[in-house]
Formats: structure tokens, sequence, C-alpha cells
């Protein structure tokens, strides 16, 4: 996980990510992950009924964004994997990469090479999930249309080769066997809830009610705050908000963003220094994800977190605007 391989530039475009192809010509969905999709978003009003609406769902979702979004996602697929931002104690390593397995945002392997592309054709041809011609489809559209050059062996060899050695990120990805493993989370937290409320309550009654109340928040509007807020970083964070760099591409700052996500919202910054550890650039950026890095090198387990280095170019471009390159409208 030391390097970070940067792929030379693609001189010529593939269609099944083009932009420049019409969208309409690009609907082959991946019809289990719409599926999925689907199921887990239709679950969430349940959350919110008299039987199982509970205002310790709030903190519970907090938390559980905290564990599975920022350690998963931010940390471990993101910072880690995607951009050798930092290094921890191998257990560690496979804990956050656990914890992004289980917000089903899928295999390690799939979601690093998506984005490593995302990095190198940034709202240009070829960017996997550009807000720039509507925002659904930067949003989550794309997630569940087949783009078939990310199914390839040769796709993955030239953009996660620093990971493809790796037995256990391998072993995820083959046969969706990261779906496996999500479900088995699900099944244990949903088993501890029903098992908190035996000991709390101990009738079947109060067991059942508090296990699905957990299951309900700690699962399942879990999982869907969890993946708006990630989605948001592709969708809003190349759309609104303030540029400190001039990047070559539609990032931004977006304060809603960053604070939801812990940090993951100051994306301009993000695009103008994409290896650095921390995403906040400003003191009152604040990036929890980061912080947290710091409190673990503190104790000793984490190093080599890279620092901001942002290219003089780039950095130089902050003093000519502070706006946001405007996208076209949305049709
Ligand atoms: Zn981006
Ligand atoms: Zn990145």
């Amino acid at each position: 996980m030391s390097t970070v391989p940067v792929p030379a530039p693609n001189p010529t475009p593939n269609p099944e990510t083009s932009l420049a192809k019409p969208l309409a010509a690009r609907k082959r969905r991946v019809f289990w992950f719409l599926a999925a999709i689907v199921v887990v978003h239709a679950l969430v009003p349940f959350a919110f009924l008299p039987y199982t609406f509970v205002w310790w769902g709030i903190p519970v979702l907090l938390i559980g964004n905290f564990i599975f979004g920022s350690l998963g996602i931010n940390l471990g697929y993101h910072r880690m994997l995607t951009h050798s931002a930092a290094k921890f104690p191998r257990p560690l390593e496979r804990l956050w990469v656990l914890f992004g397995v289980c917000s089903l945002e899928g295999s390690p392997l799939w979601w690093v090479c998506t984005h490593r592309i995302h990095h190198q054709h940034s709202d240009e041809d070829g960017d996997p999930h550009s807000p720039k011609d509507r925002f659904y489809w930067g949003h989550m559209e794309w997630i569940y249309t087949a783009a078939e050059r990310r199914q390839k062996l040769d796709t993955y060899g030239r953009y996660v080769p620093d990971l493809m050695g790796d037995k256990f990120l391998r072993w995820l990805h083959r046969g969706e066997k990261w779906l496996f493993v999500w479900a088995a989370h699900v099944v244990l937290l949903t088993a501890v809830g029903f098992g908190a409320g035996f000991a709390f309550f101990s009738t079947t009654e109060g067991a059942v009610q508090f296990g699905v109340q957990w299951f309900l928040w700690a699962v399942i509007v879990r999982t869907v705050y969890v993946w708006h807020i990630t989605w948001l970083v592709n969708s809003a964070a190349h759309r609104w908000g303030y540029r400190s760099y001039k990047t070559n591409d539609y990032s931004t700052n977006n304060w809603v963003v960053a604070l939801l996500t812990n940090g993951e919202g100051w994306h301009n910054n993000h695009h103008a220094a994409p290896r650095a550890c921390s995403q906040g650039h400003r003191w009152w950026e604040v990036d929890l994800t980061f912080t947290f890095v710091r409190l673990l090198q503190l104790v000793g387990l984490a190093w080599d977190i890279a620092p901001v280095k942002v290219p003089k170019h780039i950095a130089e471009g902050s003093k000519e605007s502070g706006e946001a390159s405007p996208p076209p409208p949305s049709p």
C-alpha cells in the first residue's frame, strides 16, 4: 500500500465512461445493486413509525456513520487504500476495510479503481461519476449503471496494481464475496440488538421491539445516510461551494458535506492535494477523520501521514478566484 500508481494519460477515452457518449446509450443496469439500493431505501420509512422511532436512534446513526462511513469509507477505502495517505498496523488496516465493506459501497478494489479513474479524468471524458451534465448521474445513477471498463481485469491492472497483490482484497472482490461479509455484519449487528433487548427488558416483546429498532437505526438508516453523504461528495462537492485552488475540475469545498462526512466535503482541497491525509487546509476546515488519525499517531498507531502539498501552479491559481467554475446547467 506504499505506492499509488499514476496511470499514464489515456489518449482514447473509454466509451463506457465517456461523458461525450449520450447518457441514454449507457443505461444497462446492474440490477442486483439497484435492487439492494431500492430495498434498503424502502425500509427507511419503517424507522419512523411509533413502534420503531427512538431518539437514541440519532446518536446510534452518528456513531455508526463515524465507524462505517468515516473510518470505513473516508479513511479505509479513500485515504488509506486509494491515496496511501497514512499507514496503520495491519489489523487496523483490515478493520477499516471491513468497516468500508459494511457500508455497502462495493468491493474495495472496485471502489479504489473507480476513484482513481475519477481523479485522472475529473469532470471530463472518462470520469465515472461527474455531475457536470446531470446531478443525479453523479450522485447515484452511475453506481447501478454497468460500466464494462471496471469489470475488466486490465483496468484493475492499470489502476490498482499496488492492491492486486493483496489476497484479502482480491478475496473480497472475486465473486462479490464482500456482499456476504456485509450480510454477515447485518446478521451479527441485528443479533446484538435482540440480545441487548433481552438483557434490558427480560421479555420477548421488549426484546423484539428493541431488536427491530436497533436493526432499523444501526443498519438500515445508517447505511442510507452513509450512502448519500458519500455520494454528495461526488455530486454536491463538484457543483456547489467555494474553491480555494484552481484545480482542473469543478470540485468545491462544501461545508455542509464536510460536516456531514467528517471531512470529505473539503473536496477542492482534496483535488488540489490528493495524497494529503488532511482534507481541511484552513484551521476552520474541520476534518474529524484526520483528527482521529492524529490521535492514533499520538499513541503510535498511525505513521507515514502524507502532508498537504499543493502543486505551485494550482496553489497560485487560488489567488485569482474564490469562485467555482460554474458547471453547465442541468438539462
Ligand atoms: Zn472529486
Ligand atoms: Zn480521492
